[in-house]
């Protein structure tokens, strides 16, 4: 008798099969964003055998994370694990067959092509409308499918976006909203049911894709909310006439300015871009006369003994490896640039 493998129940549905397994372990789908969305879509595609999955996120796991993002745990957040290699490290376990990269960076149009290279699909698991657009038309210039989704509180909106085939985001959406009027999980909050609605039809279309189902792939938007028990699907046929992005193959956002400093919306804090040059133990010297750091091969956290917050607490920082850097405290991001140029460098 033969064993079944770990992906027979896959195998054995309609459209996959052994060649569509086969183009599955021979894959690279990038997820970029590994938070709520991003974890699901993640477990999913390296329970399925993605053979590469590149998970790309510049942010730390925290507690209030826990409530929806599946892949980490208690100790992720008391011990600040980078959500790209705690997740992971959680998926090794998973699937010890798939190959998983992490990087732990803000995806800029400084990075994307060699954070991107050699990407079959991918995959939104993002909190901002910049970054989504930035991903949009990479994903057009290079003809590679990005599966839209954003979801806050109960309600989802879901579009696969095939370059040539489907609307990109720019044919719907020209522009994308400004940062002060979007509306985010810290402000309104997010129920994870909805987030795994909108996970799921996202790797459906991925594997429909993989395995070269592709005119089974969704043209249309989905919108839903769960918690009023409505959906509605929307129907897209292809690229808008006059996309800016599609038609005229203008790809403002790759040539957009990049590595501006951003405040994290709602948490106090300010991410800022990697310096030129950047050494992490030589950092954490210099750091160690002005607060309590500690340094490990990928980071350094710690605070300062000299630079308060307004109420009271000391500032923190966050340091990767790469010089990225979060400053934990302040909103402000002239005084986060200077805090950080005081004492690391610029
Ligand atoms: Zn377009």
């Amino acid at each position: 008798m033969v064993t079944p493998d770990r992906y027979h129940r896959q195998r054995l549905v309609d459209g996959i099969g052994d060649e569509g397994q086969c183009a599955i372990i021979n894959s690279t789908v990038a997820i970029v964003g590994v938070g709520a969305l991003g974890c699901m879509s993640a477990s999913i595609l390296a329970r399925a055998g993605v053979g590469n999955l590149i998970l790309i996120d510049r942010d730390i796991v925290e507690k209030t994370n826990l409530q929806r993002q599946i892949l980490f745990t208690e100790e992720d957040a008391t011990t600040q694990q980078p959500k790209a290699t705690a997740a992971a490290t959680r998926l090794s376990a998973v699937n010890s067959d798939i190959s998983i990269t992490a990087h732990v960076e803000d995806l800029t149009a400084r990075n994307i092509d060699r954070l991107l290279a050699g990407v079959d699909v991918i995959v939104d698991g993002l909190d901002n409308f910049n970054t989504r657009y930035l991903l949009n038309d990479y994903a057009v210039k290079t003809n590679t499918p990005f599966m839209f989704a954003g979801v806050i509180a109960s309600q989802g909106n879901v579009m696969s976006i095939i370059p040539g085939v489907t609307p990109c985001l720019r044919c719907l959406f020209p522009d994308p909203p400004k940062s002060s009027e979007q509306d985010t999980c810290d402000t309104l909050g997010v129920l994870a049911p909805a987030i795994g609605i909108a996970a799921s039809c996202q790797c459906m279309d991925v594997l429909k894709f993989l395995t070269g189902n592709q005119d089974n792939i969704s043209r249309t938007i989905l919108t839903f909310d769960l918690w009023n028990t409505v959906s509605n699907r929307i129907s897209c046929d292809g690229p808008v006439d006059n996309c800016t992005c599609c038609h005229q193959e203008q790809f403002d956002f790759l040539a957009a300015p990049v590595s501006e400093p951003v405040a994290l919306c709602g948490k106090l804090a300010v991410s800022l871009p990697s310096p030129e040059h950047f050494d992490l133990h030589a950092t954490a010297k210099k750091l160690q006369e002005h607060g309590s750091f500690e340094c490990s091969d990928t980071m350094i956290r710690g605070e300062f003994h000299e630079e308060q917050a307004a109420d009271g607490t000391a500032i923190k920082l966050l340091c990767f490896h790469n010089g990225r850097a979060i400053i934990h405290g302040t909103d402000d991001i002239r005084r986060a640039k200077a805090i950080f140029e005081r004492y690391v460098g610029n």
